[in-house]
């Protein structure tokens, strides 16, 4: 294809990608896809300058505002920023820029949230207008809807009467939506019946965007600022970051200065391997020279600023065909759609199957067997499919319908009212004990070398082993009737189950596969009560004196130890002489906060609950699902749940997130 022609396809389709993805909130490719595209436009135009248009996509800055606003008009223009893939990239910034200035730059390192640019103009300290970006020059008059969000502030604190503060004044910003606050927006978006959001971001840009302002606050966004539009003699970002933040602003916390380009690549390698332990999405670094009169002396080419980068995190999305959907029957016999994919890469790892997690969301998404589906992968969880692509269809395209009976087993499946999931109804399903032996064999269970996927198989579909507590009735006669064992294996497999019994308490506990209980909660569960006879008498009152049980996880663990079956089960492996005590902790970190109690509620700006309860742990506090006269504080985040007004009651210490941090130091 001659490069002309190229590149009028490349513009129409980033012009189409930018409609949908700035405008409608609804992408339908990857945005490394994207990336790649207006990489190669631009290459393209470099190489032929002639082909550069003036409304090239290169140029240009978003997509033009929707109509249904006002115009909000952008004084200084909301620019985009170049890409860094890599430290190699940035290197070359680095380069480029001190090239330019002729001298050594500091830089500040900002963490670019996930989530849309807000323009807010203030009149004496007085909010009075806000926008979205649009095509960075006129963007959506949003101010309606930008005063539902808490975190930006109708009136400013302590002014710069002398430089400029005061008359008008714009503050920049990132509105985004916590992840925590995106889950809880989708269970009840998936509980009305509603299609549930493909991301956070669109999510908040939607939720800015939106007609009624009741709308908007429903989605709970959140700001953090991280700009001033015009001069205030002010002389450096750093500055400018610590004066938002004392005028009332929420700035990221996360912010370094770095005086050479191997601190700003140690500070994207680090985040990069961190954001998963953030509230929010992040895709990357911003990499801002921090004096300002060298900023303004670099300026901008087309779209991009000169003084700025952004270091982009590796895709955590891709595009692939969707192949089959198929049904895993878990654990607890609860029938699992997956989708099989032609395999694809996605941030260096080769994903081939992806959760479609039940029915509606199959539904409410429209996900047929055969579409080309967006597939995402992000931290450890499992690849989820995003959504399909529609344009793509074919027409021979298949929709799912739940089976009504069990593939494995052929019972009846239900879906039991008020639930997600439908279930195989019969407990002794040959799959659900398959999933059962296996995870009570695995590793960070039971450990019982030479128990795994192929064994577990055979002994569960040929009917030896119905239930773990067969796996101690296990004799080398019932072993040899699974082809290809031979003598020594059968040997090594009964050496390693009698090994299996002296494993403790914890791992045991891990292995029984009651519901929401991983390993480390076993761990807690072992350490604090010593015996499965006193977490079986336990009432869930007490269960929830434990560090991090809550009340969820303390009736499964009282409805696992009220069933019968499990019962006899138990008395099989304590016969069999499996080891189920575990010594009581002498639970002793020492720490500045050694014996305190904590109870966390509601959503802490910058931390998760995970590592609110790692930071506490590590001082030697311990954290519990409720509060009662023992808790020593309570950790209140935004919308608190009942557990601050107990606290309030009782009289407990009340700390925010600040607070909390201050006691850690
Ligand atoms: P950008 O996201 O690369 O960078 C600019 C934006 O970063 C700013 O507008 C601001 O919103 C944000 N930001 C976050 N934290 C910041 C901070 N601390 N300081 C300054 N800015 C910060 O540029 P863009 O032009 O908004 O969007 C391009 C991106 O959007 C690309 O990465 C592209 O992949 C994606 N996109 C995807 C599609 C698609 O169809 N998938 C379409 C269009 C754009």
């Amino acid at each position: 294809m001659k490069a002309e022609e190229r590149a009028a396809e490349l513009r129409a389709r980033l012009e189409e990608a930018n409609v949908r993805y700035y405008v409608l909130d609804a992408p339908a490719i990857a945005d490394a896809e994207y990336d790649a595209m207006l990489r190669e436009l631009s290459e393209l135009e470099d190489a032929h300058p002639e082909l550069r248009t003036a409304d090239s996509p290169t140029q240009r800055v978003g997509a033009p505002a929707a109509e249904h606003f006002p115009p909000y008009e952008h004084r200084v223009p909301m620019l985009s920023l170049a890409n860094a893939f890599g430290a190699d990239e940035l290197r070359a910034f680095d380069e480029r820029v001190r090239k330019l200035v002729q001298t050594d730059v500091a830089y500040v390192c900002e963490l670019k949230i996930d989530g849309l640019a807000i323009a807010l103009r203030y009149r004496d300290g007085v909010f009075e207008r806000g926008g979205t970006r649009g095509d960075g020059r006129i963007g959506e008059d949003v101010t309606a809807n930008l005063r539902t969000i808490k975190t930006i502030p109708l009136r400013l604190k302590a002014l710069r009467q002398a430089q400029g503060d005061t008359d008008a004044f714009e503050v920049r910003g990132e509105a985004y939506l916590r992840k925590s606050d995106f889950a809880k927006l989708n269970e009840a978006r998936e509980r009305a019946g509603l299609p549930v959001f493909a991301n956070p971001r669109n999510s908040a840009s939607g939720g800015v965007r939106q007609l009624d302002p009741k709308m908007t606050a429903e989605r709970r966004l959140s700001f953090f600022a991280y700009g001033i539009a015009r001069e205030n003699g002010i002389a450096t970002q750093w500055e400018t970051l610590q004066h938002l933040e004392e005028i009332g602003f929420h700035v990221n916390p996360n912010i370094v200065r770095a005086k050479t380009i191997d601190e700003v690549i140690a500070y994207c390698e680090e985040w990069e391997e961190r954001r998963d332990s953030l509230d929010y999405e992040i895709d990357g670094v911003v990499v801002k020279i921090d004096d300002l009169a060298t900023q303004r002396h670099l300026g901008s080419v087309g779209r991009n600023p000169r003084w700025a980068i952004a270091f982009k995190f590796k895709p955590r999305e891709a595009r692939t065909k969707l192949r089959e959907i198929a049904i895993n029957v878990g654990r607890t016999g609860s029938l699992n759609p997956y989708a099989i994919l032609e395999p694809v890469q996605i941030g260096g790892v080769t994903v081939k199957n992806a959760t479609l997690h039940n029915a509606d969301y199959i539904a409410n998404n429209d996900i047929r067997a055969g579409d080309t589906v967006l597939v995402t992968r992000a931290g450890d969880v499992i690849p989820r499919v995003i959504g399909p692509i529609v344009e793509e269809r074919t027409g021979k395209e298949r929709v799912f319908k739940m089976p009504t009976r069990c593939p494995i087993c052929g019972s009846d499946a239900d879906r039991p009212e008020g639930e997600a999931m439908s279930r195989c109804t019969n407990a002794a399903c040959p799959a659900q004990v398959y999933e059962r032996v296996r995870h009570f064999a695995s590793r960070g269970a039971m450990d019982i070398e030479g128990l795994g996927d192929v064994m577990a198989g055979e002994l569960t579909s040929r009917g030896i082993v119905h239930d773990i507590g067969d796996v101690y009735a296990l004799d080398a006669k019932k072993l040899a009737l699974v082809p290809r064992t031979g003598e020594k294996s059968i040997a090594k497999l009964l050496e390693s189950i009698e090994r299996s019994k002296q494993r403790g308490l914890a791992r045991l506990l891990a292995g029984l596969g009651i519901r929401l209980v991983g390993e480390q909660t076993a761990q807690i569960l072992a350490d604090d009560f010593g015996s499965i006879e006193a977490i079986g008498a336990a009432s869930e009152e007490e269960l929830q004196q434990s560090a991090g049980i809550g009340p969820e996880l303390a009736a499964s663990v009282a409805l696992f130890f009220k069933q019968k079956a499990n019962q006899a089960m138990l008395d099989r492996l304590r016969k069999a002489g499996v080891g189920m005590t575990a010594p009581k902790r002498a639970r002793a970190v020492a720490g500045p906060l050694k014996d305190k109690t904590f109870v966390l509620t509601g959503t802490l700006a910058n931390l998760t609950r995970e590592a609110a309860t790692e930071m506490i742990e590590a001082a030697g506090g311990k954290v519990t699902g409720s509060v009662s006269k023992k808790t020593d504080y309570v950790v209140a985040g935004e919308s608190p749940g009942s557990k601050l007004a107990k606290a309030e009651k009782l009289g407990v210490t009340i700390l925010d997130e600040e607070g909390l941090r201050t006691l850690l130091r």
